[in-house]
């Protein structure tokens, strides 16, 4: 990754922050829902009554989070934090794919190394244009940079995970990789409200001491199985549709980045992939809504025959 200039927040930051998440969420979410707080609350109603019928600690969890968050992302931080949860079955787990159905043409899109700057505004463009939500893993130290790029991803929907505070490869000890993914997760939910619960390496280096140390903690480790290849810098974006193409296989995850460097072929590739990929009969979930999917599948044996 390339190093960038770190602009230093003022104290007063956040107050721009809040602002700002006002601003994304009226765009993204709609003006009416905002300003209108009686039909709001009736389109909170459905959730608040599945709450009563079964609260949980994730429930009380979410109910204090709402305290700390602007009033404006309440809302959807309800969504996000309970859409979160991992199974049992996938912590502490190193996941490629998930295993689901031959039939089940699901597929999920993952971008690392964001936010950043205009790249990541750019995907969440195409994606909101094609109504798919996808899965990013973030840097920390972007993650402070540019806050309200990471709001928008959860506002927009999308699943946001771990990707370490600052994109190192060498070897950690404990306390070092404690604190890249600690911090990292830290300033995610600081900022979204989102506890995730998955991680992927950067590189994809398993033993380095970040992988073991996120499976202690019971993170998932996502890495992938269908390369596009988007870091080649001789390669033609045309070449990362290809790969994508190719690679594809139901339950599959799609390797792409929208940071940590030049990604602007990604953005020319990414509509061609999407567009191949429907054609190919691929429907596009989240990683938590993919490995919900499997979790489903191995409980309910019935419905992986089918
Ligand atoms: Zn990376």
């Amino acid at each position: 990754m390339k190093k960038r200039v770190v602009i230093r927040r003022k104290p007063f930051a956040w107050k721009k922050l809040v602002f700002l998440s006002l601003i994304i969420v009226s765009s993204c979410v709609g003006v009416n829902r905002l300003l209108s707080q009686t039909s709001s609350k009736n389109q909170q109603q459905p959730q608040a009554s599945q709450a009563q019928v079964n609260p949980t600690a994730k429930q009380q969890q979410v109910a204090a989070l709402q305290q700390q968050m602007p009033a404006s992302l309440t809302k959807i931080n309800q969504h996000a934090v309970m859409s979160e949860e991992l199974p049992k079955q996938f912590q502490g787990r190193t996941i490629y794919q998930a295993k689901v159905n031959k039939n089940a043409k699901v597929i999920a899109l993952t971008f690392d190394d964001g936010p950043w700057t205009k790249t990541t505004t750019q995907i969440l463009d195409i994606l909101q244009q094609n109504n798919i939500k996808a899965t990013f893993f973030v840097v920390g130290k972007m993650v402070q940079e540019h806050p309200e790029l990471v709001q928008r991803i959860v506002v927009d929907g999308h699943a946001i995970a771990n990707h370490t505070w600052s994109h190192h490869y060498h070897r950690f000890n404990r306390a070092t990789a404690a604190q890249e993914i600690d911090r990292t997760t830290d300033i995610i939910y600081k900022t979204t409200g989102v506890k995730t619960n998955l991680f992927r390496p950067p590189g994809g280096f398993l033993n380095n001491g970040l992988a073991t140390y996120a499976k202690e903690k019971d993170y998932a480790v996502m890495m992938w199985s269908v390369v596009s290849a988007d870091t080649d810098p001789r390669a033609k974006y045309q070449a990362f549709v290809n790969n994508v193409l190719k690679g594809a296989k139901p339950g599959g995850i799609v390797l792409m980045h929208d940071g940590g460097g030049d990604r602007r072929r990604t953005v020319q590739a990414l509509p061609k992939i999407i567009s191949g990929l429907r054609d190919k009969g691929y429907t596009f979930v989240t990683i938590p809504e993919l490995l919900n999917m499997q979790d489903g599948q191995s409980r309910n044996p019935q419905l992986s025959s089918q």
